[in-house]
């Protein structure tokens, strides 16, 4: 079928809407129409390069809602007319990570994403004749995408679709880096630094999770009146106030430091908030190669650093139980949407993004 769709041709160069091709899904795949896809720093890592994600020429956008319209064979989870969010974690469910219960880290879906092709290594995506590839494995700034079944999760219909889009990574990364990878217990001391789209989540999931104190770190005062929103009990502006000795005096130190932007200075600064015991998590994507110098001497305090991937999400156990949140409202979403653009606005909305303007800008179909 032919399609309208956001073209990025190489690193650092802006989206084209053309008219491109999509083949039918394969077996074990699915055919979306794309209802809402979230602009997520992931993305913008792509464009710009900060990570090799996918080779170009691709079509990018993974935050994403749609409703199911074909179904290949031997799918049997999902039928047509299904409202499905997508998602970077789809799973073979045979290779050695599957198997041992780590699906997250499926070996088949990691190929699949390095060449920009569905789980057979081959694109569904074309233009001319020529291979355009995918980008982990969804490609929703697109009309419609092929995605592996498992790379979508049903929801109920009383979910509003562009909302429905936040969850599928903002939200399971923020709020999974809390409840998933830290396991952050009621009662406890959080700081969050970087207020975007994931950091946001990270704090509503510290005040579901029943945080007293919950302490965001921003630049800019529009992130942080909506860090206020969604549970912040203390906000700090990082461009007037030093971060560390702020924190250590609204909370003589954390039990959880979360850094959600990805930099050496604001790793360092998150570790020096750590109390004795307690847990730095890196959820910001470094850049590729990237090294980290940190104080040593806090480890003797059995401080401790931890990965964080995808919010160690369990799509099947997350989704629903996040999108029962937000139905009765203890989990915000509305809030996080600054704006909703077409796919004519995409550039001028990367544009935002990349100047850390607001907290999500999503894509919409009408
Ligand atoms: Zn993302
Ligand atoms: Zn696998």
């Amino acid at each position: 079928m032919k399609m309208k769709a956001a073209v990025l041709d190489a690193i650092g160069s802006r989206f084209e809407i053309r008219e491109v091709d999509l083949a039918a899904p394969k077996a074990g795949e699915i055919l979306v129409k794309i209802a809402a896809s979230g602009l997520c720093a992931s993305d913008l890592n792509a464009i710009d390069g900060k990570r090799k994600l996918v080779p170009f020429p691709a079509v990018i956008g993974h935050e994403a809602s749609g409703v199911v319209v074909e179904c290949g064979t031997g799918v049997t989870r999902i039928q047509p007319g299904d409202h499905v969010i997508l998602s970077i974690v789809p799973h073979c469910g045979t290779c050695d990570y599957c198997i041992s219960g780590r699906p997250n880290y499926c070996s088949t879906a990691g190929n699949a994403m390095g060449a920009g092709g569905l789980f057979d290594g081959t694109s569904r995506l074309s233009e001319n004749g020529e291979r355009l590839n995918h980008f982990l494995t969804v490609a929703s700034f697109a009309e419609y995408a092929v995605v592996p079944e498992s790379g979508a999760v049903v929801i109920p219909k009383e979910m509003p679709l562009d909302r429905a889009a936040l969850i599928s990574c903002a939200v399971l990364t923020g709020y999974g880096a809390v409840h998933n990878t830290a396991k952050v217990k009621a009662g406890s001391r959080v700081a969050v630094f970087g207020c975007g789209g994931v950091g946001l989540n990270i704090i509503q999931g510290a005040r579901l999770a029943g945080a007293t104190t919950i302490i965001a770190i921003d630049v800019t005062t529009e992130k942080l009146d909506l860090a206020k929103k969604v549970g912040a009990t203390h906000i700090i502006n990082a461009t007037t106030n030093d971060p560390v000795a702020e924190v250590k005096s609204i909370s003589g130190g954390v039990d959880y430091a979360f850094e959600a932007l990805g930099r050496e200075a604001t790793i360092q600064q998150a570790w020096a908030t750590v109390d004795v015991d307690g847990e730095l998590i890196l959820v910001g994507l470094l850049k590729n190669g990237a090294t980290i110098t940190l104080d040593a001497g806090p480890f003797v305090n059995e401080q401790s650093i931890k990965g964080c991937y995808f919010g160690s999400a369990n799509l099947a156990k997350d989704v629903p139980s996040l999108v029962k949140s937000y139905l009765n409202g203890a989990l915000f979403l509305d809030e996080l949407i600054s704006q909703r653009v077409d796919l004519q606005g995409l550039n001028s909305a990367f544009d935002r993004l990349r100047s850390g303007e607001g907290a999500r800008n999503v894509l919409v179909f009408d």
